[in-house]
């Protein structure tokens, strides 16, 4: 097996374990919006298990979008160089002003030029 081949397995490896890792945090993450979106127009005459509940949906993305990034972070990089494969969205951005998003099924890695699918 030529080592691009090897190369590709082992990111297609990587990318698998990412999300079979990030998806059950993925799906906290919209349950989450969604539960504070449900539950945002609470004010002070709201009963306090609503105004809780409220509160709980927003912690819930919170933690979640947390655990995600430092799943993406440890595990979806290239076998090459380790960097994390970059292109130019905007949602999975790893940092607030950073102009690059993590490209979910990147070609070449954008640090090493490696071919990673
Ligand atoms: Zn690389």
């Amino acid at each position: 097996m030529s080592d691009d081949l090897v190369t590709v397995e082992e990111f297609r490896h990587r990318r698998k374990v990412t999300w079979d890792r990030a998806k059950l945090w993925l799906a906290a993450i919209a349950c989450g919006i969604i539960g504070t979106v449900l539950l945002a127009d609470v004010d002070s005459n709201s009963s306090p298990v609503r105004f809780g509940a409220s509160i709980f949906f927003f912690i819930i993305a919170g933690i979640s979008s947390v655990r995600v990034i430092y799943i993406v972070r440890a595990n979806y990089r290239c076998p090459i160089c380790d960097a994390i494969p970059m292109d130019g969205g905007i949602l999975l951005s790893p940092s607030i002003g950073y102009d690059e998003g993590i490209a979910i099924n990147p070609k070449r890695c954008s640090g090493c030029g490696a071919r990673l699918s």
